[in-house]
């Protein structure tokens, strides 16, 4: 069994904390969290053992009532892996607490780069990552980007990739962020640095991106184009998509239009918290152009690195083999959304201007 510490009991670490308790091969051994809050709760209620993140302000679980089984040097000391599901910076301030203790960590996209040995993604770089002492799983954006890419250059060549990225303005807890009522370019720089992160996990892929943000909570939003090096069929891509796991492509007849309906569908097949491992791919959209392949994708922000933090648990601490990982990690969890009213993508609707 490998042993699991959870740093950082928030939007990604509680999901991860649920997605390491589910895996046979593996022992979710705490969380910690910085405060007794609600999320701190939550955990008690699931049966984590609750650790506090700063050991000065371990009386005050005690003083609100929430048992701890220690501080994150206790959990330091009993874990095989740390995952780090700090906000963005402080998994880079933790660094030098996990190394005193010799404890391999996983870091979450929201660090620099050199956070870590490597960067991971399972589709894209498990095999790269084998050796290493420490990886990052790269940002939702990143992942999703990583997750439709790898498979398109493997078959026909990407020759450069577009992307714009229309970002949710912030997770659905987070009432202090933004736009509330505008889309912004965020960076206002092209390319933004969305695409040189990509390059951390495909470094031969061309690849441009553009991001705004919206003020929606649900999902990002990927408007894709890409040049490839032959020119397939739009019937093969839509089905070299389809035989991806971590790539659901949404069947026109399921009325699905857009995140809303997304996280309903989510909700009403049993996704804990509605949540969506996978990439979400319009099949309907998915349009080959000569050369050129269009589609749009959305990205449950909260969710998607959730499974490949379970197979970076696995590169690091095992030899166990990529395919044999994520079929594990896909199985556990129930990784791989499949409609019941598929149709191969053949019915197309016209659609008319209007503004
Ligand atoms: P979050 O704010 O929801 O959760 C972070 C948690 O860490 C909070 O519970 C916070 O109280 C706690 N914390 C703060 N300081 C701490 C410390 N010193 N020690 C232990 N815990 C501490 O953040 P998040 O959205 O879960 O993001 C975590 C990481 O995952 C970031 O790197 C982020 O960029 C990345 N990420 C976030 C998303 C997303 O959309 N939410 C998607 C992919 C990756």
């Amino acid at each position: 069994m490998i042993r699991v510490g959870v740093n950082g009991y928030g939007t990604i670490g509680k999901r991860v904390a649920d997605a390491v308790a589910a895996q046979p091969d593996m022992e979710l051994v705490g969380v910690t969290k910085t405060g007794p809050n609600y999320g701190a709760e939550a955990a008690v209620r699931r049966g984590y053992d609750l650790y506090a993140a700063i050991a000065d302000r371990a009386e005050e679980f005690e003083v609100a009532g929430l048992d701890t089984a220690g501080t994150l040097a206790d959990l330091l000391d009993v874990v095989d892996v740390v995952v780090d599901c700090c906000p963005s910076g402080v998994g880079a301030r933790n660094r030098p607490t996990y190394e005193a203790h010799g404890v391999p960590a996983i870091y979450q996209g929201g660090e620099d780069a050199s956070v870590a040995d490597a960067s991971f993604n399972a589709r894209g770089s498990y095999e790269a990552a084998r050796g290493a002492d420490s990886l990052r799983v790269v940002s939702c954006n990143t992942t999703g980007l990583s997750r439709l890419l790898a498979p398109l250059d493997e078959a026909y060549g990407v020759e450069k990739a577009r992307v714009t990225l229309v970002r949710r303005g912030g997770d659905p807890s987070e009432t202090d962020r933004g736009p509330i009522n505008d889309v912004v370019p965020d960076p206002m720089t092209v390319p933004s640095h969305h695409g040189p992160d990509v390059n951390t996990i495909l470094p031969d892929v061309d690849v441009d991106t553009a991001a705004l943000k919206a003020p929606v909570t649900a999902m990002h939003t990927h408007s894709v184009n890409v040049t490839l090096e032959d020119a397939p069929s739009t019937a093969a891509v839509r089905e070299l998509l389809a035989g991806e796991s971590r790539v659901f492509l949404i069947p026109e007849r399921a009325g699905i239009d857009g995140a809303g309906a997304l996280k309903d569908y989510a909700a009403d097949v049993g996704r804990p918290r509605g949540d969506l491992w996978e990439n979400c791919v319009w099949e309907e959209s998915i349009s080959v152009q000569g050369r050129d392949v269009y589609l749009f994708q959305n990205v449950h922000q909260e969710a998607d690195v959730v499974p490949e933090n379970v197979d970076a648990i696995r590169a690091l601490a095992t030899e166990t083999p990529r395919e044999e990982s994520v079929a594990l990690t896909n199985e556990s969890l129930g990784v791989g959304l499949d409609s019941l009213l598929s149709d191969g993508g053949t019915s197309r609707t016209p659609v008319t201007a209007d503004d």
